[in-house]
């Protein structure tokens, strides 16, 4: 059976905008994918992971339930986002870019709406880690790295790694 596969900073699919999903005509593999999400997420002991990072160019992320408050909700498609609050330092790792963590900047408050897995509509307001997680996640969907909100000198002081990153894992991908 062929899984969907974590992809790594390098891969081109990462730094793509995502389209919309139609949750009426594409169920089922809304279905799978949720499910290859959740998997990887696991595997890899994640706070969240977006579309993109398992190799879909689509509008839908998840959070962990176990790490984060949301409410009793992990599935979020199509989501808009609206942020407030002030700005908060704190730091930030992704699956995609194993090894780096860095402080980053954000706002502390998410007005999140979006569609859970049965296409239903829902909005959620996050605070704390959840918010900033929500923020990370629906960056990934515009092709945004965290890494992209560092400053020049940070961006300078991790240039090897990525470049490890890179070679390391080649053509962006390695099969769980
Ligand atoms: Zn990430």
């Amino acid at each position: 059976m062929l899984f969907r596969s974590l992809e790594y900073y390098g891969s081109e699919i990462l730094r793509k905008q995502s389209r919309e999903l139609d949750c009426s005509t594409e169920q089922d593999f809304i279905e799978t994918l949720i499910n290859d999400m959740i998997r990887i997420l696991y595997t890899e002991n994640g706070l969240g992971l977006a579309a993109p990072q398992s190799g879909e160019n689509v509008r839908l992320f998840i959070l962990n339930p176990e790490e984060l408050d949301l409410s009793g909700h992990s599935v979020f498609i199509n989501p808009q986002i609206e942020v407030s609050g002030t700005f908060l330092k704190d730091e930030e790792g992704c699956l995609s870019i194993p090894g780096i963590f860095e402080l980053v900047k954000r706002p502390s408050h998410v007005n999140l709406t979006a569609l859970d897995q049965a296409g239903r509509s829902f909005s959620l307001e996050l605070d704390d880690y959840a918010a900033r997680a929500a923020q990370h996640e629906y960056d990934h969907l515009e092709g945004i790295l965290f890494i992209d909100r560092l400053s020049p000198i940070r961006k300078r002081l991790i240039r090897k790694r990525l470049s490890e990153i890179k070679e390391e894992y080649g053509s962006g991908k390695r099969i769980l």
